[in-house]
């Protein structure tokens, strides 16, 4: 299974370039002969499950582990063994990032931006940009798990850098926090910022992501745009049915349906063939409050790694039809 993407325009040189990288735990495989390139100026998503060896890839792409066997290039050199020209070119926020905690919030990001010798100017302008400007004289011990979350992205942004690494930014921030946070990456992307990220809302990166990588056991499965994933794997459309109105078997066997599940209060009906299952389903149990979804990157997503839960496959009938 694999789809490839536009080749780049020739001569841009990749901010990022993995070769075949390949990274062991005793014996496990973390990472897995993977491949891939991150472009200059590009929203870069990896995705996967947990254990799936997101985070073990992209701190050998920072310069933080060593892998065992492969290649990686950041902006043209090596960032193993630690490369000290390229810290300043590189932010890194990791899930355990370090953060001075009996200083004030104000004073934690005056000794970031010191130890990059960065403009001090830069310091309360970062704040403000990841929602941190009323808590400036707050230690850094009292903050909440969002606010330290926007502290350590911060500390990844305040020396500028032009290539940003931010392992899940948004698993500790409520929605509205997350939807500013988007706001901040968007802002940098179109500032010609390279972002690689990775998280496990999909919807954020079907919004934020010019290309996303899909990592399952190790391996690059898929990198490509989010639409053109979903139009290329054809996740179908899926249609919502109020529980109690048919039954799982029932609209297992309607025609043209290829899986059902039931998710909250409702089916879920899956179908390539939306009017014929619209069809069937009015003549069984009317339309009124049935709803139709078109396919997202979490379709996609859950096909590729194969952990949708509870699906009642189509009755054979229909399998035949699609095969
Ligand atoms: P992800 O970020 O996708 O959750 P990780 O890169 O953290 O995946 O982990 C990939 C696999 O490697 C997991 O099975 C994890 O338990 C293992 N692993 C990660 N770091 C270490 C380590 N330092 N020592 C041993 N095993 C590790």
């Amino acid at each position: 299974m694999s789809t490839t993407s536009p080749t780049p325009a020739e001569g841009a040189r990749p901010a990022v370039a993995v070769s075949g990288v390949t990274k062991s735990y005793g014996g496990l495989r973390a990472v897995d002969e993977v491949t891939l390139e991150v472009r200059s100026g590009e929203f870069f998503g990896l995705l996967g499950p947990n254990g799936a060896g997101k985070s073990t890839l992209v701190e050998i792409m920072e310069g933080l582990r060593r892998a065992d066997s492969g290649s990686v290039s950041v902006f043209g050199e090596s960032p193993w063994p630690r490369n000290t020209a390229l810290l300043p070119r590189m932010g890194v926020q990791t899930q355990s990032s370090a953060f001075f905690v009996r200083q004030t919030v104000h004073e934690h990001l005056r000794t970031v931006a010191a130890l990059f010798g960065a403009d001090p100017a830069a310091v309360d302008t970062t704040l403000e940009s990841v929602g941190l400007a009323g808590r400036h004289g707050v230690r850094v011990d009292s903050l909440s798990g969002g606010q330290r979350q926007r502290l350590a992205i911060a500390s990844a942004l305040v020396h500028g850098p032009e290539l940003i690494f931010l392992d899940e930014p948004t698993a500790a921030l409520d929605p509205e926090g997350r939807r500013d946070l988007w706001e901040v990456l968007r802002g940098l992307k179109a500032r010609g910022r390279t972002i690689v990220y990775t998280t496990h809302h999909l919807d954020e990166a079907e919004a934020l992501c010019d290309r996303v990588g899909i990592l399952v056991d190790g391996r690059l499965v898929v990198t490509d745009e989010p639409q053109h994933l979903i139009g290329t794997f054809g996740a179908g459309s899926r249609m919502l049915v109020p529980l109690g109105r048919i039954g799982e078997r029932e609209a297992a066997a309607l025609p043209g349906v290829e899986a059902v599940t039931v998710q909250g209060g409702h089916l879920v009906l899956e179908t390539r063939a939306t009017g014929r299952v619209l069809a069937a389903l009015d003549a069984v149990t009317g339309l009124e409050g049935v709803q139709t979804r078109t396919p997202s990157l979490e379709d996609v997503y859950l096909d590729i790694t194969a952990r949708r839960p509870g699906r009642t496959p189509a009755a054979p009938e229909n399998q035949e039809q699609q095969a």
